[in-house]
């Protein structure tokens, strides 16, 4: 397993100026009151990996995604998201004990990836998650309300989310 090492958060919705979160091997929790950014947190790392639904992001524009001020604090020029994973078993195709993957998005929804400080692209972010099996759109995360989701499908389509994450569909 490749855990998640740690989160930095910049101007990312909720989040204003710079928050890092630390997190642990195995099962981490993160709780608050209604509207605190408990999901704000977990579409970060959505947002990171490279998930391309604006609707998963809950943002109608990927602009909308920058901090957009308080009461007392200015609006965030752009919004930059690092996540950093344990890479000691070299399950990620890249050799270095950590990956480091950012993604900065400006006001205008314009997006920029860059892996362990190198300047990359959507796609090749996608590679190197492939094979920990990691997919931006595909189950890995079960945001709030899709298990609702998931019981209202039909058997077919319940079918085909089965297979795809048994990994079973590609060989079809
Ligand atoms: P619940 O327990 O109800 O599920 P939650 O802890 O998951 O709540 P979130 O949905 O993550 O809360 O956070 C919602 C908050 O994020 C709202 O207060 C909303 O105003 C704020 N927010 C979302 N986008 C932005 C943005 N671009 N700039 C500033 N604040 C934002
Ligand atoms: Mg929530």
């Amino acid at each position: 397993m490749n855990h998640i090492k740690k989160l930095e958060i910049f101007g990312f919705k909720s989040f204003c100026g710079r928050k890092e979160i630390s997190l642990l091997e195995g099962l981490n929790c993160i709780m608050g009151p209604n509207g605190s950014g408990k999901s704000n947190v977990a579409e970060a790392i959505c947002f990171v990996l490279g998930k391309a639904s604006r609707k998963d992001l809950r943002a109608e524009r990927l602009g909308d995604l920058v901090y957009t001020g308080g009461k007392r604090l200015p609006p965030s020029k752009f919004a930059k998201v690092t996540i950093i994973l344990d890479n000691k078993n070299r399950r990620f195709p890249v050799d270095e004990d950590e990956v480091r993957i950012s993604r900065k998005v400006d006001k205008e929804g314009r997006s920029l990836y860059r892996v362990n400080g190198k300047r990359q692209t959507r796609e090749y972010v996608k590679s190197i998650l492939s094979p920990a099996n990691i997919d931006p759109d595909g189950y890995n995360i079960v945001m709030q309300g899709e298990i609702g989701k998931f019981i209202d499908l039909s058997t077919e389509e319940r079918r085909k989310i089965i297979e795809d994450l048994s990994g079973i569909s590609i060989y079809e």
